[in-house]
């Protein structure tokens, strides 16, 4: 008679989950759950209350489902990733389980604390069994031809194609079904309410927990929005793409079944067909990439440049310019929108993302490493991968392909993805006042914030002239 042990992390689901599937396979007598809450080890990853209420929140949903499916989940607080190890010898002792189920997770840290859950298991006697869950394809499938990790996304983008095109795209697996009543009562399971942040009232309306409301968006976007998306996804005045990834960062939804539906509703193609379709797709594998960069260049897990020779740049010090950037008060109206939406609902556009990194790296010549980790203590769908790929590519010390000049002026991105003001408008209700198409111009917003009285500042960096400072940054690294 066997009992597994299936241990959830970032994989907060039943449906497609590998790691339930294999412990359910393996388990003829039942299956028991295990959820760490690690408070310390959280605020060490700079995990803010969005990411942490709605983890939080998709771990108790997912108690019932498993309730519906005979799996008792058990949820245990240990301050850090260290003392995991501990706590799965001892369950497993306690309720006589013979083999440990569980997803990979990339991150250092992570990797770290498996590592030595592994040696302690097998030092009892245990089995431990590891899934690849959170890519299409695993890292390490796709190598250049000598053998090494891409470190440009366009050559990753069609090897990535050509072998699901050879192989077939793997199918999404169904959740398991009921097998007999639980092995064990729940326990622990108040923790997740009793440990729950208080967030705003809007990260709680945008973002609700659960697969099923994850699946329900998902077929929502494939039935209507993705086919405009090519269009539509700069726009962050529009609801133009699918707001998916809180749940694909939590693991509430997996990736096969994005791509699975994707697929599906462009005639059985990866490419080709619907526009719309092709670019949400290439935006899964800028995903995929990212991940396969944190596994093979394990130093962007820890703080440092994937470029080496950019940890030279000379980064300005300045509290007051960070903290106006943080604050959305830099004068420049699609910055500070940008990044209060942050603030009030947890998620930002992936345009704004890039306009206010760039601003931050380029335009106030910040480090990088502020901007990430003010990102990651506010993001709902903090994904260290993504996070820390998306802030690298926009200081240029990371994979673009481009050279350090790529440099977005906030205003013409402005004109460009805002034509309407719509969205400036919408956070920031000081400029109400201000005289319509204004909005994206200093000259003219300076002189309808004289005119009009309106309590907004001048930009806090010019932008012709703060380029000039990031290319001459960038260039003494260079001349060193
Ligand atoms: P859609 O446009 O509908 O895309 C579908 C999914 O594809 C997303 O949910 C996401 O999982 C993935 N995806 C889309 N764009 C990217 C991208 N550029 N890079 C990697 N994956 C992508 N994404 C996160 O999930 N977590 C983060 O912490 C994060 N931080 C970022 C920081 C910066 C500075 C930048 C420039 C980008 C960051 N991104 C991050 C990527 C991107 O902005 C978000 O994934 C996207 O805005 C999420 O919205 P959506 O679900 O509607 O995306």
């Amino acid at each position: 008679m066997r009992r597994s042990l299936i241990w959830f992390r970032s994989d907060l689901r039943v449906d497609d989950n590998p790691a339930l599937a294999g412990a359910v396979d393996a388990a003829d007598e039942g299956v028991v759950a295990l959820f760490f809450v690690t408070p310390e080890q959280w605020e060490a990853h700079d995990w803010g209350a969005a990411k942490r209420s709605f983890v939080l929140r998709a771990a108790r949903r997912l108690a019932d489902s498993l309730g519906d499916l005979g799996i008792a989940l058990r949820v245990v607080r240990r301050d850090t990733f260290a003392d995991c190890a501990d706590a799965i010898v001892d369950l497993m002792d306690q309720l006589s389980l013979d083999g440990l189920f569980a997803n990979r997770e990339y991150e250092v840290n992570e990797r770290g604390r498996d590592e030595e859950v592994e040696r302690r298991l097998r030092e009892a006697g245990r089995e431990v069994h590891w899934f690849h869950d959170q890519t299409v394809l695993p890292p390490r499938r796709i190598e250049t031809q000598a053998g090494d990790f891409y470190s440009v996304f366009s050559p990753f983008e069609r090897r990535w194609i050509e072998i699901l095109e050879q192989d077939g795209i793997p199918s999404a697996r169904d959740a398991p079904a009921r097998s007999g009543g639980a092995l064990v009562d729940d326990a622990g399971v108040e923790l997740l309410e009793e440990e729950l942040p208080e967030v705003d009232d809007r990260i709680l309306e945008h973002w609700p927990a659960g697969e099923e409301e994850a699946i329900d968006r998902l077929e929502r976007f494939v039935e209507g929005r993705i086919m405009a998306y090519d269009d539509d996804r700069d726009r962050p005045d529009l609801e133009s793409t699918s707001r998916l990834s809180p749940y694909l960062a939590a693991g509430v939804l997996s990736i096969r079944r994005c791509l699975e539906a994707a697929v599906e509703a462009n005639k059985g193609e990866l490419t080709g067909n619907s526009k719309g379709i092709e670019t949400w797709i290439s935006e899964l594998v800028w995903r995929e990439f990212y991940r396969h960069v944190l596994v093979g260049y394990p130093r962007v897990s820890k703080n440092r440049a994937y470029r080496p020779e950019t940890e030279a740049v000379e980064w300005r010090d300045s509290t007051e310019d960070f903290e106006a950037w943080c604050e959305g008060r830099t004068g420049v109206p699609f910055v500070d929108a940008g990044m209060r939406q942050l603030a009030a609902t947890g998620w930002m556009h992936n345009r704004l993302r890039m306009v206010t990194a760039m601003f931050l790296t380029k335009d106030l010549l910040l480090d990088w490493r502020l901007g990430e980790r003010h990102f990651a203590r506010h993001l709902v769908d903090l994904d260290l991968a993504n996070n820390n790929g998306g802030w690298q590519w926009s200081a240029s010390t990371g994979t673009d392909a481009a050279p350090y000049f790529r440099i977005m002026n906030p205003w013409t991105q402005g004109r460009r993805y805002d034509p309407d003001e719509a969205f400036v408008r919408r956070w920031v209700p000081e400029l109400e006042g201000a005289e319509e198409g204004t909005l994206h111009d200093p000259k003219r917003l300076a002189k309808s914030i004289d005119e009009e009285d309106l309590d907004y500042p001048l930009p806090i960096a010019e932008h012709k002239a703060a380029r000039i400072r990031a290319v001459e940054a960038f260039e003494a690294i260079k001349e060193e």
